[in-house]
Formats: structure tokens, sequence, C-alpha cells
């Protein structure tokens, strides 16, 4: 690379990041001048202006009244994120349903749809069918609505490669090697892919039981159990994005059948239709999650989905691990419950396309 590319290369991430700070400034301090804004992100009138720009031209912010807040002599024309105009499309599949939702730029989630039905053992293009069949409607309403969507992306229960968006495995669906790339032509836009319980982990993280948080352990409840692993801030994705897969921890080598074909894994013992009491549903999560305290010794974990419905399996387990692991005495892991619903990968999906574009807003093309 000559010397000329790689500063022209620079300019531009360094313009990307200062483009990224003023559009989290709005987002978080609120509507302000150009010179509030140049002070707070700590660069020239002149650029900041140039900056607001360019943001105003992919639509991300919109110039309001008169201010002279903050400034002296003239006042400035008051700009602000536009937190309700700017949206992200998050899809979920579920083993019982399908979940559409519009999730703002200032995290509001505006639109939600769930469409109840079966899809296991049904073929992937029918269900993936009814999946295209909510997001347009979804996105026909976020437009009626005044929102622009920038993306949107796909929760899946089971393993997934986000960088293929190949489904290898869904056990509770009974799918095998799904290319979920198929939506992108419906849809308009390229659909991010992850696993439900990875995305369920960031939408706690972003704006959950997990905010504040830097290393947990979400525990998504459902007919099967998945897992999102978050240590110093950072979903842990392992070698092949296969990390975190909780439900298939051995509670009882000698328990029942699993979905996955191995015996006496977690969800075996805890899933929703395993006809577990709350007490042996506790116990089961217990023994599992002792071996994750153990191992990554997390401030909290977080019992989502359907798990997060009993306040007595959340005391349970607390008090179970308190007892049970080695640091418990002096340190006991927390436990808490979602409070983001059951819809939390869906949110989860919309949040990482909404992340992409707060750090590099240059992702959102200019408006004719
Ligand atoms: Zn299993």
């Amino acid at each position: 690379m000559t010397a000329v590319a790689r500063r022209s290369m620079n300019l531009g991430a360094v313009r990307r990041h200062h483009l990224s700070m003023l559009l989290e400034s709005l987002l978080q301090e609120g509507p302000a001048s150009r010179a509030v804004l140049a002070r707070r992100i700590g660069v020239t009138k002149a650029t900041a202006s140039a900056l607001v720009a360019d943001l105003a031209a992919r639509c991300l912010i919109i110039e309001g009244g008169a201010s002279s807040a903050g400034t002296s002599g003239r006042p400035g024309v008051e700009v602000a994120a536009a937190g309700w105009s700017v949206g992200a499309l998050g899809l979920q599949i579920e083993v019982d349903r399908v979940v559409a939702c519009v999730v703002d730029l200032a995290g509001a989630v505006r639109i939600e749809h769930r469409v109840d039905g079966d899809n296991r053992r049904t073929v992937p293009a029918r269900v993936l069918g009814r999946v295209e069949a909510v997001a347009k409607q979804a996105l026909a309403e976020a437009g009626a609505a005044g929102i622009r969507c920038v993306g949107g992306a796909l929760a899946v229960p089971g393993l997934v490669d986000p960088s293929t968006r190949a489904l290898f495995v869904a056990p509770n669906l009974h799918w095998l090697d799904v290319d979920l790339t198929r939506l992108d032509q419906a849809l308009g836009f390229e659909l991010g892919v992850d696993n439900e319980a990875n995305l369920g982990a960031l939408a706690e993280l972003r704006a959950g039981a997990a905010v504040g948080l830097r290393t947990f352990v979400y525990v998504s409840g459902g007919v099967g159990i998945g897992g999102g692993l978050v240590i110093d801030g950072a979903l842990v994705r392992g070698v092949h994005g296969f990390a975190g897969e909780i439900g298939h921890v051995v509670v009882d080598p000698n328990g029942p059948q699993c979905a996955c074909g191995s015996r006496g894994c977690l969800e075996a013992h805890a899933g929703t239709g395993s006809g577990a009491t709350p007490e042996q549903v506790a116990r089961a999560l217990t023994v599992a999650l002792r071996s994750v305290v153990h191992l990554v010794d997390p401030q909290a974990i977080i019992l989502g989905g359907d798990l997060a419905a009993s306040a007595e399996v959340t005391e349970r387990v607390a008090e179970q691990l308190r007892q049970e692991t080695l640091g418990g005495r002096w340190r006991p892991c927390e436990v808490r419950r979602s409070i983001l619903g059951t819809d939390v990968a869906a949110i989860g999906a919309a949040a990482t396309v909404l992340n992409a574009t707060l750090a590099d807003p240059t992702l959102v093309p200019l408006s004719a």
C-alpha cells in the first residue's frame, strides 16, 4: 500500500470514528448545537459542521430550532439524532412461532409481531416463507410509521456460522444444513444471522438485565435451552461460533434422551415440555451452572425465555449455587431474570444492526 493510500485509509477511519462519536453523543446526551458538539467530541466547529452534514445526508440526524445553551454569542441551530425515524428489523425463529420486530435507534421496540405455528419437522423453506411474510409486514408498517430500516438480522435456535449464514443444526427444529441467505432477495438487504442465545445475551447487555455487567452468562429457556457467554463486555463465540451451548452440558449421563442425540443434557431435564417441576428445573440448572460458575466466574447468570417466568426457579438456583460452588460463601454469583420478554433474541438481532450503524454510520447510504 502506498503512503498516500494508507493516509487516506486512516483519514477514513478517523472520520468514521468521529461520525460515530457524534451520533452516540446526540443519542446519549441529547440535542446540541454544532459548537457544543464540537466541544463534546473534541473537534473544531468546522469539522463538527462537516460531520453533521454527513449524518444529515444519511438521514441519521435532524435539525431543529435555535439554541443558545452552552454557547456564547450567536445561537446555533440544534441538531438531534433521528432516534425515532431510523430502525432495524429483528427476526426470530422458535420451535413454536416466528417473531418480527422493529427497534429504533433510540432503543424502543416500535413494532412486534408473532406468528404461532409448529416449526418442528416443517421443511425449512416453509418456515422461511413465514419469516419472510412477517418480516415484510413489519417493514411495511415501519415504512408507514416513518421508520427507515437500515438492515436486519435473524435469530435461530441452533449452530450457525454468521459469516456464511449457514445453519448447521437446529436440534429442536430437526433441521440440518440450511442456507439462510435465501431471505436476502425478498427483503432487499443482506440479513445478518446468529444464534438466538448469543443475540439474547447482547440484548440483555444493551438494554436488559445485564446493563452495567462485564461478565455474565445468559441462559435462554424454551423447548431447547441456549446460552450466551459474555466476558469483559464481549460475546465469546469460540473457534467455530459454537460456544455457550449450555443446553447440551450433561446433567446426568444416564438421563433422558436429548434432541441432539446424546443423553442427559440440561435441556432434556429442564426444557419446556420436559414435564419437570420448578424444583427439578432448578436442580438441573444448578448442576449445569455449577460447572459454568467454576469455569468462568461470572458476575451474574441471567435466566431468559421461559426460565424468566419463575421467581421460584431463580431463587432456588441462586441459593443452590451459593451453597454448592467453591467461592459461593464469599462471592456468590448473582442470578437475575431477563426483563425483555420472550422476543429478546429478535430484539438482540435488531440491536446488532443498530450497534453496527452506531459504530460506523457510513454503513447507512447517503440519501438521494
Ligand atoms: Zn443435548
